[in-house]
């Protein structure tokens, strides 16, 4: 039996957040990490989203913390802006029993003034992308001799999507003496050259002794010829129970291609690629966090970072040349103990793809028993079709405004609003702006609640998102 949180020595405030969680038991990965993260030791970390690294490195960054001194003591570096505002979501849940502490989410493709400002301010703890925070360090705006612990996470991420130079260039700003751990999903020659540049004597910590998924992912394969493809896909969705599903292309034109199929046949789908500007990628993140759409389409770039509750199918349209991408995207659904499944289209027995990914996990991937379609491909859409079970609404104000969740389901119940508390998912609330979803039928009546009513006495405008 693996120890309790309390025998790994944290502090009672953090026990008793992952208790209130229901974090029951540390993960492989936390029983491993955390103890020499707590001795101040250097750790590289071989282990993939889903195994709780996050929270490995996030508790004993924040036991480590000096509260009263306002400054900068600890540095995430991540590989994209959506995973940086996880890992930092993660930083303030795990850190709420701890008074006063003070965060930052410092990423491009937003302003810097106002990221400047709350470094002026004082954080204690930073979590951003690499080139945002160069230029940070560049500019006097960010101070990193007080820092005390830098965490470089997804770092084979950062290194495939080039952001080597920066991270190298934000290291030789920072405090020689500093504690680094460093987590990745796999630990190719790269990173160890990076260990060995950036770390001291580093612990070394794996959750699994090989790159193999965990066993709660089902995966299996579907054979078809390429031409045939978009009928195979039909054809897996319709066979598979699932409630939210996320499908894995190679590239740009196959996401819109299959997203525009997928929709005009009335399907829940949504595409997530480069070619979407922030604004985008975020609403459509929140729309299918929330349920308002069941089949997300994405390339590999745009869906890094992706963090779903509750996905329950992964498949792969194309599958990716490199195994390791096949282990990341797989390692979206069956989280932490849930079960999932992956579904991969390849386009025969002798795909030679197929054959990189059993010899990197070292299983075999078995062909699915539902075989080939067995009818057209518009049979199989139709059984499909269907709007998804909530509706987002995007409303003009958010945290700046003083507009907190308690207010968007005041808003929206009682008298003035008419929905019961049950008609209404999930609330984010960023900074100027929030998605409340709804019961799919209730959309347009909860949209034209709000445009009448007021928000903490102010009026916000509400608007459908999706259909
Ligand atoms: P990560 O690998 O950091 O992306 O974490 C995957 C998920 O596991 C997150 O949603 C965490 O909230 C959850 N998690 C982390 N640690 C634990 C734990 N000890 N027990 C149960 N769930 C956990």
């Amino acid at each position: 039996m693996s120890p309790s949180f309390h025998e790994l020595q944290l502090r009672p405030a953090l026990v008793k957040v992952a208790g209130e969680l229901g974090y029951e038991r540390p993960t492989r990965i936390q029983t491993l990490a955390i103890p020499p993260l707590l001795a101040g030791r250097d750790v590289i970390g071989k282990s993939k989203t889903g195994s709780g690294k996050t929270a490995a490195f996030v508790l004993p960054m924040l036991q480590g913390l000096d509260l009263e001194r306002r400054e900068l003591q600890a540095l995430v570096l991540c590989p994209t802006r959506e995973l940086a505002a996880q890992v930092r979501g993660e930083v303030r849940t795990l850190g709420r029993g701890l008074p006063g502490l003070v965060t930052a989410e410092l990423v491009g493709g937003q302003p810097a003034r106002g990221q400047r400002e709350s470094l002026a301010r004082g954080v204690h703890v930073a979590v951003g992308t690499p080139g945002r925070i160069m230029d940070l360090l560049g500019t006097g705006s960010m101070e990193p001799s007080t820092l005390r612990i830098l965490v470089l996470d997804e770092a084979d991420r950062m290194l495939d999507m080039g952001f080597g130079p920066d991270v190298a260039r934000v290291v030789r700003s920072l405090p020689a003496d500093r504690q680094t751990a460093l987590f990745s999903a796999t630990l190719p020659e790269e990173i160890e050259a990076i260990s060995q540049a950036y770390q001291l004597d580093p612990v070394r910590v794996s959750a699994a002794s090989r790159d193999a998924p965990g066993p709660a992912i089902e995966q299996w394969k579907v054979f078809t010829p390429p031409n045939e493809r978009f009928g195979a896909l039909a054809h897996v969705l319709a066979g598979t129970p699932h409630a939210s599903a996320i499908v894995f292309c190679n590239y740009k034109a196959s996401v819109l291609e299959v997203t525009q199929r997928l929709q005009s046949a009335d399907v829940s789908a949504d595409r997530l690629d480069g070619g979407l500007d922030q604004f985008h990628r975020d609403q459509v993140l929140s729309r299918f966090r929330a349920g308002s759409v069941r089949i997300l389409v994405a390339t590999d770039v745009a869906g890094r970072g992706i963090d779903v509750e509750g996905l329950d199918l992964v498949v792969n349209y194309e599958l990716p040349q490199q195994p390791e991408v096949y282990v990341h995207r797989i390692g979206r659904t069956g989280r932490a103990d849930a079960s999932g499944v992956a579904i991969s289209l390849a386009v025969g027995p002798a795909d030679a793809r197929v054959a990189g990914v059993e010899e990197l996990t070292g299983a075999p991937i078995m062909e699915h028993p539902m075989g080939a379609p067995k009818g057209p491909t518009a049979g199989l859409l139709r059984a499909l079709a269907g709007p998804p079970p909530m509706r987002s609404i995007l409303i003009s104000g958010g945290r700046k405004d003083k507009v907190r969740p308690g207010d968007i389901v005041g808003a929206l119940t009682g008298d003035a609003g008419g929905l019961a508390g049950g008609d209404i998912g999930k609330i984010e609330v960023q900074d100027r702006l929030s998605y409340v979803a709804v019961r799919h039928h209730l959309a347009s009546l909860a949209a034209d609640r709000i445009n009448a009513g007021r928000i903490k006495r102010k009026r916000f405008r509400a608007t459908l998102v999706g259909r």
